[in-house]
């Protein structure tokens, strides 16, 4: 039999989940020698063996490594036989092309859980237990390869024990990079508000104690700290809104098991298996009536964020405390999530009581991801932690690496490598400059670990997002890409469509080529360009922007629009709860057009009718009314209004006044709130469904994307995928969010085909 020598090189999620003891043991199974190492780009195998032996040990390596390991190629090339008679993991080497991805974090297996909740074990009630299958990864990788000297691991020296499961190739801990235990790994610091060291037995005990005291723990977790407090009391949860200045936005709860979340909510098989997974995500789902939870966690909201505990921590303390727990982001209100000890200290004071930190650094800040399951499939909110950095695979190449800088809210960016595009973790509002530090210092940091400086940037076409400047002050060539047009490339590039589509992007707003607002957008789109076929009739914004906190304004514009001065507003309860004098006023910059920027979002459309209808005039944070309006939606109501397009414009324009007619004559009519949101959704699923068919009646049948913000509506994304049937393919986003975090995708496909095209 010929002895034969292989070198492999393999690309992919290969680094820090384990992959080298698997070869490592594989080897040993089939009876092949050699020896394999990481680099910057991936994992090197030398493999000596007799042929046959070699053959099946790398049929192996390709199509059976364990999740979450991913091998997305390996390259093969023989060279000549060594007759070595072991196999063996060597010293991982430097170098400087770099094109690994790392690993999301993962949630804590079942093997580290029992261990921690076992007396016996040495690692009983240790709060930072993990292995290869699992722990923290992005967060703490500071540099690759993924090794422990290159994390914030590598302040700690293991112990002689965890030194021993390290090095032993049959251990779960192999190469488990922050492999730690009791003796020699973090320790919890209990701290007052004033930074003082609380004396405790326990800082666990402690915190739990607190907690069903009513008090306020902000805790260090795995890409920053959470606000914690007793999700079951409505004071508690009133406190913290108070402190946190936070008077309605819903707070996401975590929950110590799958059985406990099932007391709480009705939850579907794919639930279920979303709030269990590695990725661990805050999954929205249906509140059970009569739940335990507090009335002011999610105010008028069916819908309640729940996710199960991700590191030892969580489980112990849930375990401890024996409620369900409001986790939310440990952060100042439009700023990013503080992940120092030091930095918590000082932003949260004022708001927690008491500190659970710990000693292990965060090198960057990771979200919770938050996903919700619509027309029975999973989609991604919020993308964060678990996610990044795993990368979209691309369905075309990319010659240069590009940086897609994402839009002004909800901000992510993006880098794209090859066929890979890597988003970074949810950044949010660019609007603070704390927030426009760290999205720099992400950016950096993703583009350092990849190993690339991007000179092809593209940006949002809006001249005023702070990422649009940001992206103006890097050296390189700068393509601007217009919103919604993003918005379809990037469900586009998900699914790995083609083009051309029929793409129905609705949003708030965004940045149109004429230097208006869009936000009600059909596409007749591929990567390279789109033609606009459709939009809706502007709305009047009275004051611009301020209308978004105050949707009360935009319901006196859509009446200003409908019926013209004559209407007598003061009828409708919600105008009532309006300072008089400000109506006025508003009434007369309708009037005489003054300071009412045009705006033609979906979105403003659902605030202003649910402001009217719900009567009320204020929202706490963006979209709160339209959300508020989807869901008092009585489903079973099958009427409409008229919502019809003028083809006689180019591009086609849908008019709501007829809409805003019907509304207001069911309004005075006493019709039920339930039935006219009812009537507005349909109006809008036949308006959606009427432009696309009329689109495919001239241009012929195409793949059809709904995307943008608005399809974050459950009932728009199922009425519409529902009514266009089978004949249709219907395309909306999963792995990136619908909304303006996964901007940054679509800007890469369109600027790399304006690349293309442009023939440099
Ligand atoms: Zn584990
Ligand atoms: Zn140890
Ligand atoms: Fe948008």
């Amino acid at each position: 039999m010929g002895l034969e020598g292989l070198r492999m090189e393999i690309h992919g999620t290969v680094q820090g989940v384990g992959f080298r003891p698997w070869v490592y043991t594989t080897a040993l199974e089939e009876g092949v020698s050699g020896r394999v190492w990481n680099n910057g780009e991936g994992v090197f195998i030398e493999a000596f063996g007799p042929g046959e032996r070699l053959r099946a040990f790398v049929e192996r390596l390709r199509s059976s490594a364990p999740p979450p390991a991913f091998v997305q190629d390996l390259e093969l090339r023989a060279m000549a036989y060594e007759a070595v008679e072991r196999f063996e993991i060597v010293s991982s080497v430097l170098s400087a092309a770099r094109r690994v991805s790392i690993p999301p974090d993962l949630a804590t297996c079942g093997d580290c859980l029992r261990e921690v909740l076992a007396p016996e074990d040495r690692r009983f009630r240790y709060p930072f237990a993990n292995c290869t299958r699992c722990g923290p990864r992005f967060t703490i990788v500071r540099d690759l390869p993924y090794d422990r000297p290159l994390t914030t691991m590598a302040s700690f020296r293991m112990c002689a024990a965890c030194q021993e499961e390290y090095d032993s190739p049959e251990d779960r801990r192999f190469h488990a990079q922050p492999n730690a235990c009791p003796g020699c790994g973090p320790t919890l610091e209990l701290v007052d508000a004033s930074g003082a060291p609380v004396h405790c037995q326990d800082p666990l005990e402690a915190v739990a104690l607190a907690l069903r005291e009513g008090k306020i723990v902000a805790i260090k977790g795995l890409g920053g700290f959470h606000l914690a407090c007793d999700a079951a009391s409505a004071e508690a949860v009133g406190e913290l809104r108070c402190r946190k200045r936070r008077p309605a936005k819903p707070f996401a709860t975590m929950v110590e098991s799958l059985e406990h979340a099932g007391r709480i909510a009705v939850l579907s098989r794919e639930e279920c298996r979303l709030l269990t997974s590695p990725r661990a995500p805050i999954v929205l789902v249906r509140r059970r009536t009569g739940s335990r939870l507090a009335k002011n966690l999610a105010p008028g909201n069916p819908l309640v964020g729940i996710f199960l505990p991700y590191t030892p921590l969580h489980h112990l303390l849930l375990r401890l405390v024996r409620r369900p727990l409001v986790m939310t982001s440990g952060n100042l209100s439009r700023r990013p999530i503080c992940r120092a000890n030091g930095e918590a200290l000082t932003e949260l004071q004022g708001i927690a009581d008491l500190f659970l930190l710990h000693d292990r650094k965060i090198e960057t800040r990771c979200d919770d991801s938050v996903l919700r399951v619509m027309a029975g499939r999973p989609v991604v909110f919020r993308r964060a932690r678990g996610f990044v950095p795993s990368p979209i695979e691309l369905p075309f190449r990319l010659e240069r690496p590009i940086l897609a800088c994402g839009a002004q809210m909800k901000n992510a960016f993006c880098v794209g490598v090859g066929e890979l595009a890597y988003l970074g973790p949810h950044v949010g509002d660019l609007d603070d400059m704390a927030t426009l530090e760290s999205y720099e210092e992400a950016v950096g940091h993703l583009e350092h670990l990849l190993g690339v400086k991007p000179d092809l940037i593209a940006h949002d076409l809006h001249p005023g997002y702070t990422s649009t400047r940001v992206a103006r002050e890097r050296p390189g060539r700068k393509i601007a890409i217009q919103h919604h047009h993003a918005h379809v490339a990037s469900c586009m590039a998900e699914h790995g469509l083609q083009g051309p589509v029929i793409g129905v992007a609705f949003d708030g707003t965004g940045h149109g080529t004429d230097g208006t607002a869009w936000g009600g957008e059909f596409l007749w789109a591929d990567y390279g360009s789109f033609t606009r076929v459709a939009t809706f009739r502007p709305i009047p914004l009275p004051g611009g922007d301020v209308a978004i906190r105050q949707p009360w304004r935009i319901a006196a514009a859509l009446l200003y629009e409908a019926f013209g001065a004559q209407l007598s507003w003061v009828k409708y309860s919600l105008f009532r709860q309006v300072d008089p004098a400000q109506l006025k006023f508003v009434g007369r910059m309708l009037e005489r057009r003054f300071q009412t920027p045009l705006v033609r979002g979906v979105g403003r459309l659902f605030d202003g009718v649910a402001a009217l209808c719900l009567a009320r005039p204020l929202a706490s944070f963006e979209g709160e009314l339209a959300l508020a309006w989807n869901f008092v939606a009585d489903v079973s109501e099958e009427a409409s209004y008229p919502l019809a397009p003028d083809r006689e414009m180019d591009p086609w324009v849908l008019d709501y006044r007829p809409m805003i007619r019907a509304v207001v004559e069911d309004l005075d009519g006493g019709e039920s709130a339930e039935k006219i949101s009812a009537k507005f959704h349909n109006a809008l699923i036949a308006a959606i469904v009427g432009v696309i068919r009329s689109m495919v009646a001239r241009k012929g049948a195409r793949p059809i994307v709904l995307t943008g913000g608005c399809f974050q509506n459950e009932l728009l994304v199922e009425r519409v995928s529902q009514a266009l049937g089978s004949a249709h393919e219907v395309f909306f986003p999963e792995q990136i969010p619908p909304g303006d975090g996964g901007l940054a995708l679509g800007q890469l496909a369109v600027a790399h085909a304006v690349i293309q095209e442009s023939g440099n």
